[in-house]
């Protein structure tokens, strides 16, 4: 593989969109696996071989769903800029905070602290800027054979980045099938200004084909979590990714402004001192997030309790003092 020079121009969290002829295949083809190959070895010298994309986290099935919880770690802020050339920046966290940037999980928090980790982070990135169509291609097929061989699965896209995936989010429930879970957090305001039960827009403005989500569609007997929205006023649509705003902490987010975005029937995801003692959190509803993964789409307009993690502490400006 030649080298290449990055030329994304915007700084924004949105991607490249794919061609409209984009087909993707159930099996990986041999020349995508020697596109990330070759990826792994001029960046990094690392073995000339391919590795899937994806990250399994099988350990969360025991107080989740029981859906396999699939992944996809690109690098976060910090490291989505290293691949930018001067003049040319392009994050994958366009409204990061310097503390949540400072503290980002998918830099200090377990595994991720480790070279290989955020190696392997950057080539995924690279692959999705410079070869969108070899990764798109890699990531739908995998995602198709891991919910062929383990069911149903619960898909987040941005464990540690923020893009905009509504481009291909077409593709991508094609293949999960229509009984898995598409769920993301993101600190992007503008995409919570609507109802959460809109009719979901594409990113061109058209309405996405409803029998890609979770439509109250009278004979979908497969989507297993119609009887969550049996209470959605007819010609309503839960949203083809179940999507949490995360507050980026008091001093930028307080509770009166989150308050009007759990009004709209979004969820919240907050970052706490401790637990609250009251079934309430600053007079809303809340729910401890680390102890079930199915809270981004189980519930609406609850605040999604988070612990401090990685090298954030409980005295951080990013954290919300629950007795306050
Ligand atoms: S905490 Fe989220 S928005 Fe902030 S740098 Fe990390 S991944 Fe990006």
């Amino acid at each position: 593989m030649t080298s290449q020079t990055l030329t994304i121009r915007n700084k924004s969290g949105t991607i490249p969109s794919l061609p409209d002829d984009f087909v993707w295949h159930p099996k990986q083809l041999k020349e995508d696996k020697q596109v990330i190959a070759d990826m792994r070895t001029e960046l990094f010298g690392l073995a000339n071989n391919s590795v899937p994309l994806l990250t399994s986290a099988s350990y969360k099935q025991s107080k989740g769903t029981g859906r396999k919880e699939i992944y996809l770690a690109l690098a976060p802020h910090r490291l989505s800029e290293v691949l930018t050339t001067p003049g040319n920046l392009w994050t994958a966290c366009t409204h990061s905070t310097h503390e949540c940037r400072k503290h980002c999980v998918g830099l200090t928090a377990g595994l991720n602290k480790f070279p290989n980790q955020l190696k392997a982070k950057i080539i995924r990135t690279r692959l999705m800027l410079l070869h969108s169509d070899v990764f798109w291609r890699t990531v739908l097929s995998e995602l198709f054979r891991l919910q062929l061989n383990h069911g149903p699965l619960a898909v987040r896209l941005n464990a540690y980045s923020d893009v905009d995936f509504s481009p291909i989010e077409k593709f991508v429930r094609e293949a999960i099938g229509t009984a898995s879970v598409r769920y993301d957090f993101s600190k992007v305001k503008s995409r919570f200004k609507g109802f959460r039960y809109d009719p979901v827009l594409s990113h061109s403005k058209q309405n996405i084909n409803v029998d890609l989500g979770y439509g109250p569609l009278k004979n979908d007997r497969k989507a297993p979590k119609r009887e969550l929205f049996s209470h959605l006023p007819k010609g309503y649509y839960a949203p083809i990714v179940h999507l949490a705003y995360s507050g980026r902490g008091p001093k930028f987010d307080g509770p009166e402004e989150l308050n009007t975005i759990l009004n709209r029937g979004h969820n919240v995801a907050i970052i706490t001192d401790e637990l609250p003692t009251s079934k309430t959190l600053f007079g809303r509803p809340w729910t401890n997030a680390d102890e079930d993964d199915r809270a981004v789409y189980k519930y609406d307009g609850h605040y999604l309790v988070l612990s401090p993690k990685g090298s954030l502490t409980k005295n951080n400006k990013f954290v919300y003092e629950v007795q306050s």
